[in-house]
Parts: C-alpha cells; structure tokens; sequence
C-alpha cells in the first residue's frame, strides 16, 4: 500500500483522512458561506465579492437555470475564461444537478462543436464577445438556451455588487443574432430568486463534470468525474499542502478554471478553506507580479512555463513578492534551476506534482515541508496507490525499472463519455493506465520518463499531435503529414510539422499556415513547418514520430 510512503514521509498531524464526505461538490461552497458569510471569496480586479454575495448570486444563477428547464444530469456548458461569471455559472450549474462541461474558449469551431455535440450539452454560458464562433457552430448542436455575459462585466463592479457581471442597459447586445434563446447573465441573475437549491445527488455515481482531455482518435474524450471524484481529490490536495486552517489563504487563480488542476486545486480549494480567490482572466507575467505585489496572495498554483515566463520578467525584483507561499507545479517537468530561482526570490515553496484529466487530476506530487527531489513528481497522494507494470506483459516492474505508470484512488475517473470502449481500454479492476512511462526510487518517489501518448506540452497547453495532423492531411497539397514536440527553452516543447506535399504541387508555408489557423486553436498551430521528401516510417507504415525528433535535434546540433 503506497500510504506507507505517505505515513513515512508526512509528520503525524497531515496523516490522510481516508474520510471524504459523500456529498454534493457544491457543499464546499455554501458551508463556507454560512460559516464566514463576510469572507472575501471572490476578487476580480479591484472588486470584492463576499461568500454570501457568492452564494446569493450562485442560487439566483442554479433558480434561473432551473426556470430554464435544467433537469439533474443534463450538461451545462460554460466557456469561459477566470471571472466571478465563472464561479457563480460552475456551482449554480451543479446546485442544479447538471454536470458541468467546461470549455475552453479559445477553441474554433470545430473543436467547439464537437465538444457540444459529443457531450449532449443543452445549455450554454459564455462570453458576448465569442458569440460569433458560438453561433456558427450552435445549429449544428443539441444548444436550446444560451447564457451571454459581456466583457464590459470585466469592469469593476457598480454599486449593487450582487449584480456586478452586466452594465449593458438591455443585458444583450443588438449586434448578435442569436440562433437558439438568448439570455443574458444579468437577467438570469436579476430576475431569479435566492431561495436556495440543492438537488441531491449520489456523490459516488452522480458526475459533477465532464472534461475533454485528447485521446488517440484525435478528438478529444469527455472524462466522467463524480462529485465524489473531486471532492477527494480536493481534501488530497489540502492534506498534501498542510492547510488546515479556514478564511485565510489567498489564491492566486492563473491557472485557468476551465482545466481540471484550475478547478480542483483552485476553484474546490479555495471554496472548501473559505480562502480568498484572486482571479487573473488570462495570464500575463507583468499583471501577475503587480498582483502578488498588491494583493499578497500566499498560495500559487500553476504549470512550468508561468513560472518561467515570472522569472524572465526584467522587472521582478522590483516587486514583493514574499507572501507567496505555496505552488504546486503541474501538467509538464518543472526544470530544477526554475524550481530554486523561483524558491529564492519568493522564499515560499514550488514544488512538482503530477495528474492527469482522468485523475481529478493530481496523483502525486513531492512533500512540500519535506523531502524533495528534483525531476521527481514525488509520491503518491494519501489514499491513492501507484505502481509501474510492463506494458505488454504488464507485470509489476522492480525499482529503477521503466514502464507505464498505473494509478488508483478515489480520485479516479469512472469512464470516458460513451465511449465504453475507450474506457476500458484505460480501467482495469480500478486502476488507471496512465499512458506515461516512468519510474520509482527505493524511497517511493516517482519520475515520469517519456509520454507514451506522444502529447505535446507546449506553454503548459497540451497538443495532441494527431489532431494537427489530421488538419494537416485536410490540406489539398499534402500528402503525408507528422506534428512532433521539439524541445523548446521557454514553452518546454514547441510544435513542429513536417510534410511531404502531393507530387507536383507547390505550397506557399504561409498557406499552410494560415489553414492551420481556421481550425485549430492558436496554441495548437505548428510554430515551424518543414518539407521533407520523406519520413521515417515503421515496417507496417506507422510514421516514427520520435525519429523525426531526434534528427531535428541532430539538425539543431549541428547548425
Ligand atoms: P491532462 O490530462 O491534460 O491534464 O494531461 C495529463 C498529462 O500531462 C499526463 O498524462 C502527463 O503526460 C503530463 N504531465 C502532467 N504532469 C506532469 C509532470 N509533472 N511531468 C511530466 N509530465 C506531466
């Protein structure tokens, strides 16, 4: 049982709970507004709003919803980036007993349209200013109702602070014609009530979430996660970071809530510890440091490359930036100089973990108070078992011995969205197989080697190579198409494509380009392209996605 390891590394007072409550994921939410109804919960350039404004608005927001005609298990989309709107539409949603579907909104309309559809979403919360995309693709969807709120919201709030997220008279913008029956955020808000809701739910059964994470077909999969799933995985978190005490962190909200380590180790945390939320809609080092300057936050979660782009900041010294205490690093390898520089200037600690979407996401991270090792993910998390098995014979490996990482906890996903399949694939016996090749040392700590998805991790945004490739292989002039991770010093991997075009056609780049552009993503969208006359393929035609990086890295050498 890897608890040992836990019950070995952690001092008694952090031993795990095993304990996590069986109830709605929203509960975190409202004990902590009847517990410190004055609390700052939520602070959004400049502008406060309290638990009990929170919870108000977050009942007035599941009422509307329910006048909506949001029956539990019907999916709520929200696309949205970090604002009050957020946080209100996530836990009025779930109050419902809708599951929550999360959407990034800088995805096109392809990708858009498919999360929609695949996920069966009926309702749809997001910005005014993404309405053109919503709308083209929204005929081709189950949508009946959407939810705009306007980026005039992002201003600071008026007087009355429970409706802070519209200052448009009519709460709808005449430019937008709307396809399906628009409302306003405002009016949702404004004409419901606060009477509270509180559909129950099976925490062990009911999903809370469905979050699309990539997958081998190159669309991406909805994780199923349970209100159970993400309680655990919060209260790991907690027992992991040794915050036991309520109303008195501050969070620094840069990670995006729309991804799973935001809304666990973010969005949850905060909530169930009654902290302070400090939102950033999107990250930019310069507005971060002035807010760690101003508002001190004290805990700091994020992926590698926020870190990195802080510290390459010219001006950092010239901010205090001593409250922070606590980071955990995630979804990518945190190099060790970034670790120590970041430690130095801060004085707090920025330690690695590990997860994935399947996981609620973290499994394992290092002991933040204890012992540490540079370029491990550290140990698993309390109640939460892991080892590395073979993969084709998948026999349980000895230390020091490399082959796919299996985990297993409450934290873990109980399947992909109808796709049972896919599911079972990944789900033996309750232990998830990871796709990740990695190791463990004779103390329990964990090192991940290499990704057998082949995901790219670019800027902290995961790519998933056969979903570029296959716009690429839209593409009239090419006739073969691979997309490969090519080391990079500040992105951690940059995306890279090389082709081989159609005998006879000649191809401008900047086409190619541009296609790319249209129908992914901008984090997606290869940074180089190459054409090649050929590519390293495997006896029964698969392209060598590894090879071509190794000769690019020969190249590289070289030059
Ligand atoms: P996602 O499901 O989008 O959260 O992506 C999960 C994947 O990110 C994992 O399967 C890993 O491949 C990768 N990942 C997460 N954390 C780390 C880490 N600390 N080091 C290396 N890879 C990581």
């Amino acid at each position: 049982m890897q608890d040992s390891v836990w019950l070995e590394h952690y001092p008694a007072e952090v031993q795990p709970s095993y304990d996590y409550p069986k109830q709605h994921l929203a509960r975190f939410m409202i004990d902590s507004a009847e517990k410190y109804p004055d609390q700052i919960a939520i602070h959004f350039l400049g502008k406060k709003l309290t638990y009990k404004q929170l919870l108000d608005s977050t009942y007035r927001m599941a009422n509307s919803l329910l006048t909506l005609g949001v029956q539990k298990g019907d999916r709520v989309a929200i696309m949205l980036p970090n604002c009050p709107q957020a946080v209100i539409s996530y836990y009025g949603a779930l109050l419902t007993g809708a599951v929550v579907v999360q959407t990034n909104p800088l995805y096109t309309e392809r990708e858009l349209k498919h999360q929609l559809t695949d996920s069966g979403s009926e309702y749809l919360i997001t910005l005014d200013i993404l309405s053109k995309r919503v709308n083209n693709v929204l005929p081709e969807t189950d949508v009946k109702h959407t939810i705009f709120t306007s980026i005039k919201d992002y201003l600071p709030f008026p007087k009355n602070v429970l409706y802070p997220l519209t200052l448009r008279k009519d709460g709808l913008s005449t430019r937008v014609d709307y396809s399906t029956t628009a409302h306003s955020f405002k009016r949702c808000l404004m004409e419901a009530d606060t009477k509270p809701v509180l559909v129950e739910v099976d925490a062990e059964r009911d999903l809370a979430l469905l979050q699309y994470t990539g997958g081998t077909t190159g669309l991406s999969k909805g994780v199923m996660l349970t209100h159970y799933n993400l309680i655990a995985n919060t209260l790991q978190t907690k027992e992991w970071s040794y915050q036991s005490t309520e109303g008195e962190e501050r969070y620094l909200a840069a990670l995006p809530f729309f991804h799973v380590f935001g809304m666990t180790v973010l969005m949850n945390l905060a909530m169930r510890q009654a902290g302070m939320l400090l939102l950033l809609p999107r990250f930019e080092a310069e507005t971060t440091l002035k807010l760690i300057d101003k508002m001190k936050p004290t805990i700091f979660p994020g992926a590698p490359t926020m870190y990195i782009a802080l510290l390459h900041h010219p001006n950092i010294r010239q901010y205090d930036l001593s409250s922070i205490n606590i980071c955990i690093s995630g979804a990518a390898p945190l190099p060790g100089e970034v670790q120590e520089q970041f430690e130095s200037i801060t004085g707090g600690k920025l330690t690695e973990g590990y997860g994935l979407t399947e996981a609620s996401p973290v499994t394992h991270a290092n002991n933040i108070w204890g012992k540490r090792k540079i370029g491990s993910i550290g140990i698993p998390f309390p109640n939460t078992e892991a080892k590395i098995i073979n993969p084709s014979t998948e026999e349980e490996l000895e230390i020091g011995e490399v082959g796919e990482l299996l985990v297993k906890g409450p934290q873990i996903m109980s399947g992909y969205w109808n796709a049972p399949a896919e599911t079972a694939r990944v789900l033996k016996d309750g232990w998830l197989y990871t796709g990740d090749m990695a190791q463990v040392d004779e103390e329990g700590y964990f090192y991940i080697m290499d990704r057998k998805k082949d995901i790219i991790i670019a800027g902290g945004f995961n790519i998933y190579p056969r979903e570029v490739e296959e716009v690429l292989f839209e593409h009239p002039a090419v006739m073969d198409a691979v997309v490969a991770g090519i080391p990079d010093e500040y992105r951690g991997e940059t995306v890279k494509a090389f082709l081989i075009l159609k005998q006879g056609v000649q191809v401008d780049i900047e086409e190619v380009d541009q296609f790319c552009r249209e129908r992914l993503a901008a984090y997606k969208v290869p940074r180089s392209f190459e054409i090649r006359d050929s590519l390293p393929k495997t006896l029964i035609g698969k392209t060598l996605r590894r090879k071509v990086v190794e000769e690019e890295l020969n190249k590289q050498k070289k030059a």
